[in-house]
């Protein structure tokens, strides 16, 4: 998953300028060769392309003139031949691993003749994105303000991988520790996920709970209950969003996004509340009918507050 930040920065358009042009012309020089090949190789394009362009643009960067070109032969791939990629002396400037690098919040970008370093004034609301994020990617592009002035501006990648997942590992191990911890509770009645996929849900809910951060949730509580010699349980959660857990009565307009309100006794909860109760009943209703078992199911205080929290990650754009 990728997230774009956009940061605005001054960089020297007097060196910019011409390297913009430069790879524009690379570019078109890459796709150009592409289509009348037929062919968008990499290896190709460099056994035949790779010389003559540096000897045209000498001052251009090695590096830089491979990320254009596997950018001009993406672009290629990307529609099978259908349109024809064209770059412009001013379109944006494509910068990847090879031809940046970003430590803290210094940007260093390759350019004509000597690197350019700038530092990035990183906005409050993305510093935990950069300090958490691995960074993957930016884009310099020019901005005309006025007639005379040029502003450019460098959007970066952030590519939502090692670190973040290791984040959501912990989180989840500390969760599953705390609820399998739970005093007085010897069955944890979870929701049946092969039925839920089919059910319509949001699309964001369905991509939630299609992500590995919630099967690997599942896995290690179950692991953790069972250790314990607690058990983990699947109930079809059929109904159990519109159903009201104080008087049974079912009906779709009862759920407003996380609000639960009954239509018929006027109850009011937390949505997702409302429906882990009913989920916990249906289980000690269907499975326990008529057996003493009953007693020993139980469920944990789940607060909203903690609800919200167990959320969080969809919210952050989890499994986009
Ligand atoms: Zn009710």
């Amino acid at each position: 998953m990728k997230r774009t930040v956009s940061i605005p920065v001054e960089l020297p358009s007097e060196r910019f300028f011409p390297l913009m042009n430069q790879c524009a012309e690379i570019f078109n020089a890459h796709v150009d060769w592409s289509i009348a090949n037929s062919t968008y190789n990499k290896n190709k394009a460099h056994k035949e392309l790779y010389h003559l362009l540096r000897v045209q643009f000498p001052s251009v960067p090695s590096a830089l003139l491979q990320t254009v070109r596997d950018n001009a032969l993406e672009a290629i791939k990307a529609t099978k031949f259908k349109s024809i990629p064209k770059k412009k002396p001013t379109s944006g400037l494509r910068y990847d691993k090879r031809t940046m690098t970003l430590r803290g919040k210094q940007l260093t970008l390759s350019c004509i003749g000597k690197r350019v370093t700038l530092i990035l004034d990183v906005p409050e609301y993305f510093r935990e994105v950069f300090e958490t994020w691995d960074f993957c990617g930016a884009t310099v592009t020019y901005t005309k303000n006025t007639k005379r002035k040029v502003r450019a501006e460098a959007s970066s990648e952030l590519n939502l991988s090692g670190r973040e997942k290791r984040f959501m590992k912990d989180t989840n191990h500390c969760v599953s520790k705390k609820l399998s911890n739970q005093p007085g509770v010897a069955v944890f009645v979870l929701e049946d996920l092969s039925s839920i996929r089919t059910q319509r849900r949001g699309k964001k809910m369905n991509k939630w709970l299609g992500s590995w951060a919630f099967y690997q949730q599942e896995q290690f509580l179950s692991y953790k209950a069972e250790a314990l010699g607690k058990r983990v349980v699947h109930q079809d959660p059929r109904y159990t969003s519109a159903k009201c857990n104080i008087c049974k009565h079912i009906r779709r307009t009862n759920r407003h996004k996380s609000r639960f309100h009954c239509k018929n006794c006027g109850h009011r909860t937390h949505a997702d509340l409302n429906a882990a109760k009913n989920i916990r009943d249906d289980y000690i209703l269907y499975s326990t009918q008529g057996t003493e078992e009953q007693a020993s199911v139980n469920m944990p205080d789940v607060s909203t507050d903690s609800l919200g929290q167990l959320q969080a990650p969809s919210t952050r754009g989890w499994g986009g």
